[in-house]
């Protein structure tokens, strides 16, 4: 494959499918700052992975207090398939700097991953649900973030997989993708 971006595009995966069935290190929740896991892809993780995953959440809210916009916190995945949850913080599209501020919730994810020496990580479409941000412009977000994240330092991550729950969305990231290749 020769593209400008070599290897790097090769190690990122799009898929639609349920993120909470996903076999990686760790899945990213699409969560806000008071880590109340009540709706959206929040809401199938604690179901899916059980309600420990919202008690240790209640516990690092006790400890920081609220995670800002863009920041990111880790929890185990106990019934989960994966090893482990990162919890980020994306923007409420209106809030202002939304950009800026998902590349930033994305950057963190992925650097938490490197820091725990994880391999491999799924997304959802972060902030493109409940929280209001255009699907098309979150997958060139989400998309350029991973590229540049896995380009400019080597890092334990070699997969970096977006679980897109939806035909619409996952049409994005599908389109976005394709053109880099
Ligand atoms: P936000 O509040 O950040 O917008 P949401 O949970 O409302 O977060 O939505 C983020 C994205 O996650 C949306 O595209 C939504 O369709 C998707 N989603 C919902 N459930 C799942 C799931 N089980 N697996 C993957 N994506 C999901």
């Amino acid at each position: 494959m020769t593209n400008h971006f070599g290897s790097v595009v090769e190690r990122i995966v799009i898929k639609k499918g349920d993120i909470t069935k996903e076999n990686v290190d760790a899945i990213v929740n699409a969560a806000n700052s008071h880590l109340r896991h009540g709706g959206g892809v929040a809401l199938a993780i604690v179901k899916a992975g059980g309600i420990e995953i919202q008690k240790e959440s209640d516990e690092i809210i006790k400890k920081i207090g609220m995670v800002p916009t863009g920041h990111a916190v880790i929890t185990n995945a106990y019934r989960l398939p994966c090893k482990f949850v990162i919890h980020t913080v994306g923007p409420i599209y209106g809030e202002g700097n939304e950009d800026e501020k998902l590349h930033k919730a994305i950057y963190n994810s992925l650097y938490l991953a490197h820091l725990y020496n994880l391999k491999s990580i799924a997304f959802p479409a972060v902030s493109s649900g409940i929280f209001g941000f255009p699907k098309d412009r979150c997958a060139k977000v989400l998309i350029d973030t991973a590229i540049e994240f896995l380009e400019s330092f080597q890092t334990s991550i070699e997969k970096v997989v977006f679980c897109l729950f939806d035909d619409e969305t996952y049409g994005y990231f599908e389109e976005y993708y394709k053109n880099l290749l």
